[in-house]
């Protein structure tokens, strides 16, 4: 535990909700603090979070691996340049195993009801289970991309072949030799169907919209730089920390920003170059291609979409889905597309966060009311009148196509600045003023309404009003904002 200059110290208790990437982050950084009263309630029997549930065929995370690491948990047994995602699920359990967390995770303990004691200024955070605990603070990593979204196609309770959401993939249903229908293309639909493209006897990619697609080169570590890794922690941070990296997610930042931006109209040719050479049909280019601008919905990262599409036994219906019938789909232009298997990659309810469990705060404040029009948290990590509760990952964070690892640990730099106040007895509960909260999301909504988000496509970054649920700012500012709380927009006391 820390000490302040006056040496006081306050032995706070935590509960952290979930244990995915960001809740063992906060695990790991309590533990490094000398912290001891803590603890990770998971509804799961198993850590992971996304990379627990999402199990699907050519899983991958787009984002480097090495990149898509913890700071203080370098990895140099990476497979390849892009991670699979049951490598890295294994790599949350060992980071568990090795900040020897396991102990302080209750498993299959779903939080439904949070609510703030303003006597005994506490948290009561009860799970499903019907036992409650008592927290001084509570750290919200419960994830973005949790609540699967099911289509709402008529029919679909019909069939009478399998069928699953991307995030709920049953590994007993046999694909290869199969006919199999995928709906939905985003990043998990895409990385489905170029996985599945030479293993079924028919492979129908429903596609409603299309997507933009950039080119990335995927390549596996040999041993021999595996080895390099492992002897050289320098060769690691020069992919994580370098000026390749970096630049690249700065030239991105600044083309979401800045929609005119050379920057943004180098993505534009570089998709558009990536569409007119890869595929050669001109009936089907033209069905890939989008009417949107790229980076308007997340955009994606692949090395082998456009080729799967290409191959005889995948098909790419744009025609509309009219229903599901008990052994395939009709298509609103009359065809019929027999299927064993429909794969539902439809996306997430990406509003959601920490609900369905009730959230109330100070004075009556509950959260589904004060979310009511749109999630919003100041800086995407805390919300007035709910004194220490903090959120990773929470509403409004930049998302684009970064690192969340990244993102999370910048947001607990500066979350455990404010609960070193806590800890120092500086202030018993903290939380941002709403007037600091208010003109904040008046600015944060202005300037997301200019970004490439908001430039006209359907897409889960888009709220009810169709706003980007976003960071809309530069990443150079959300660095600079994560760098230290100022107090002056708070309410400590
Ligand atoms: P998504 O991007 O929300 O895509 C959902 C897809 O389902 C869209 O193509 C959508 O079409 C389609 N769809 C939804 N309802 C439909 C309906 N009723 N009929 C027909 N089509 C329907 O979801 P996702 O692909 O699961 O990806 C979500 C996010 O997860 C990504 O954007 C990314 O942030 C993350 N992710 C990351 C990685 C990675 O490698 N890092 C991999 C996978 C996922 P419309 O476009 O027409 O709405």
């Amino acid at each position: 535990m820390s000490a302040d200059a006056s040496g006081k110290n306050r032995q706070l208790k935590y509960v952290i909700i979930g244990a995915g990437m960001a809740g063992i982050l906060a695990g790991v950084e309590l533990r490094k603090k000398g912290e001891t009263d803590f603890v990770i309630l998971e509804k799961a029997g198993e850590v992971g979070g996304t990379w627990r549930e999402n199990r699907y065929p050519g899983l991958t995370c787009d984002v480097p691996a090495h990149a898509y690491t913890y700071s203080f948990a370098p990895n140099p047994d990476w497979s390849g340049f892009y991670a699979g995602g049951a490598e890295i699920n294994d790599y949350f359990k060992s980071v568990v195993d090795s900040y020897q967390l396991n102990d302080a995770i209750r498993f299959n303990s779903e939080v439904t009801a949070c609510d703030y004691d303003e006597a005994a200024k506490n948290w009561r955070v009860a799970t499903a289970d019907g036992r409650v605990e008592l927290a001084d603070v509570v750290i919200a990593a419960s994830g973005v991309l949790h609540h699967p979204k099911m289509p709402d196609i008529a029919g679909l309770e019909t069939f009478e072949g399998a069928a699953f959401h991307s995030a709920r993939w049953d590994h007993s249903v046999p694909i290869d030799g199969r006919r199999v229908g995928v709906i939905g293309n985003g990043s998990t639909g895409v990385q489905i169907v170029t996985a599945l493209s030479d293993r079924c006897e028919k492979l129908v990619h429903f596609q409603r919209s299309p997507q933009w697609i950039m080119p990335v080169q995927f390549f596996p570590y040999t041993e021999e730089e595996r080895r390099a890794f492992r002897n050289d922690p320098a060769l690691i941070d020069a992919i994580r920390f370098g000026e390749e990296y970096w630049s690249g997610i700065k030239r991105f930042n600044t083309a979401l920003v800045d929609t005119s931006s050379p920057e943004m109209l180098e993505i534009e040719s570089l998709v558009l170059r990536n569409l007119e050479d890869s595929i050669a049909d001109p009936v089907l280019r033209e069905k890939l291609r989008p009417n949107y601008r790229a980076a308007c919905k997340r955009l994606i990262y692949s090395w082998g979409y456009y080729q799967a599409v290409q191959r005889p036994s995948v098909f790419v219906d744009t025609s509309g889905i009219a229903e599901v019938q008990p052994n395939g789909v009709l298509m609103q232009d009359g065809t019929f597309h027999e299927l064993d298997v429909l794969v539902l990659a439809t996306g997430f309810r990406a509003d959601q966060f920490i609900r369905p469990a009730r959230v109330r705060g100070r004075n009556g404040a509950d959260l589904d009311a004060v979310w009511a029009k749109r999630p919003k948290a100041y800086l995407a990590v805390t919300i007035p009148e709910f004194p220490n509760f903090f959120m990773l990952n929470g509403p409004t964070g930049p998302v684009g196509n970064f690192s969340l690892i990244d993102i999370a640990e910048r947001q607990w730099a500066y979350i455990d600045q404010l609960l070193d106040g806590l800890r120092a007895g500086r202030f018993a509960e903290v939380s941002v003023k709403p007037e600091v909260m208010d003109a904040y999301e008046d600015r944060r909504i202005a300037a997301a309404k200019t970004t490439i988000f908001g430039s006209g496509c359907s897409s889960w970054y888009l709220d009810a009003e169709g706003v980007p649920a976003t960071w809309p700012w530069s990443y150079e500012a959300f660095a600079e904002a994560m760098h230290a709380p100022n107090l002056v927009e708070y309410d400590a006391r």
